[in-house]
């Protein structure tokens, strides 16, 4: 830094950014990497995007996404109030931390959860707590029922990148010790095995449940997340969204969000699909060497007898098969990797047959 950089730094919000998995422009590759489903949205997307007029697009968006808020609702049988809708749960969960912790007391989520979670408190200046996973990478529940003063808990469920989830019963438990704070639950993964916990939404009003488009409905590039609630918690998620940007969804997203909920038989079929390769790809992986984490979402966590995992993660990478690995303290040893579809998957088993 030179001395006039130097000048106005200490007036300026620095952060270290979340970084996530690389995005490789290449046609031919298999992209393992960041959870994305390896099949289209269902057909009734299609079908918006072939009547699309431009000329609408001089229009600003519906503020309020009244429509997919709508579609949304009638989808979970809740209120339209109880919905809020963002750009991705990304977009959603900043809002939520925004909102909702606003004291001078620890936010709790574990110490190998979603990496966005630290940033998230680093950038709104939230204190944070990180309990320990146990061993076998399970939230121990006990850790966030404590009686102490603390300022919120987010909870994947289940839980990224370890792929591990919990019962539904525990979250509830959590509910009961801490009903002075907010409690959110990142539902990001639920639909390919996880227990929700929106039947709760009712009795509790501090609990917030966070949906994503990214990964079980195949729309991570259109950018869709939501949250139900409690109609006061929404507001307030509201008052607070609306105050940093009135038109978060766009024009298309919008009715491309309520196509996909109006197809349920190609959703079930889609998750069932991607469940059935995964239990497959964990027998696949477990005959190789591996070490695999039973797993409720649509990656699986893993770790090899022999071979460390960022020698595997290079060498794949090498041919152009990318996964994830985390070079971070108790999870080194791991390498996370997306269900793709059964083919990508036997290039993956014929590429590790050489590797290893
Ligand atoms: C993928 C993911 C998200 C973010 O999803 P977007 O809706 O694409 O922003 C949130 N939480 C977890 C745990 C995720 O894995």
């Amino acid at each position: 830094m030179n001395r006039n950089e130097e000048r106005w730094m200490k007036n300026v919000r620095e952060v270290t950014p979340y970084v996530p998995g690389e995005q490789p422009q290449k046609s031919k590759m298999i992209k393992l990497n960041t959870n994305e489903n390896p099949y289209p949205p269902c057909p009734g997307v299609r079908d918006i995007l072939d009547h699309v007029n431009a000329a609408d697009f001089r229009l600003y968006p519906d503020p309020d996404a009244k429509a997919l808020v709508q579609a949304l609702a009638r989808y979970h049988g809740v209120s339209e109030e109880s919905v809020f809708v963002g750009v991705g749960s990304d977009d959603v969960l900043s809002m939520a931390f925004l909102t909702f912790f606003a004291s001078d007391q620890p936010v709790l989520f574990p110490d190998i959860t979603y990496s966005f979670y630290p940033v998230w408190a680093k950038v709104y200046q939230i204190p944070y707590r990180c309990p320990k996973l146990d061993e076998n990478f399970q939230i121990v529940t006990e850790d966030y029922c404590q009686d102490e003063k603390i300022g919120g808990i987010v909870l994947a469920n289940p839980n990224a990148p370890t792929s591990r989830s919990m019962p539904v019963k525990e979250i509830q438990k959590i509910l009961e010790a801490h009903p002075e704070v907010v409690v959110i639950v990142d539902e990001a993964y639920v639909d390919f095995g996880g227990e929700t916990a929106l039947p709760l939404v009712d009795q509790y009003s501090n609990l917030l449940v966070v949906r994503t488009y990214s990964k079980s409905r195949s729309m991570a590039g259109i950018r869709i997340g939501y949250a139900i609630g409690n109609p006061k918690l929404m507001d307030c998620l509201r008052g607070v969204k609306e105050s940093v940007n009135s038109y978060t969804m766009n024009q298309l997203s919008i009715p491309l969000g309520v196509a996909s909920l109006e197809d349920e038989d190609y959703f079930q079929k889609q998750v069932r699909t991607i469940v059935e390769t995964r239990e497959k790809a964990k027998e696949e992986l477990t005959n190789r060497g591996f070490q695999v984490l039973d797993s409720h979402t649509n990656f699986l966590f893993v770790k090899h007898e022999k071979k460390c995992a960022e020698e595997i993660f290079h060498e794949l990478r090498q041919r152009d098969i990318f996964v994830r690995f985390f070079k971070k303290e108790r999870i080194s040893d791991y390498l996370r990797i997306t269900v793709g579809t059964d083919e990508e998957m036997l290039t993956l088993y014929r590429a590790l047959d050489e590797i290893l």
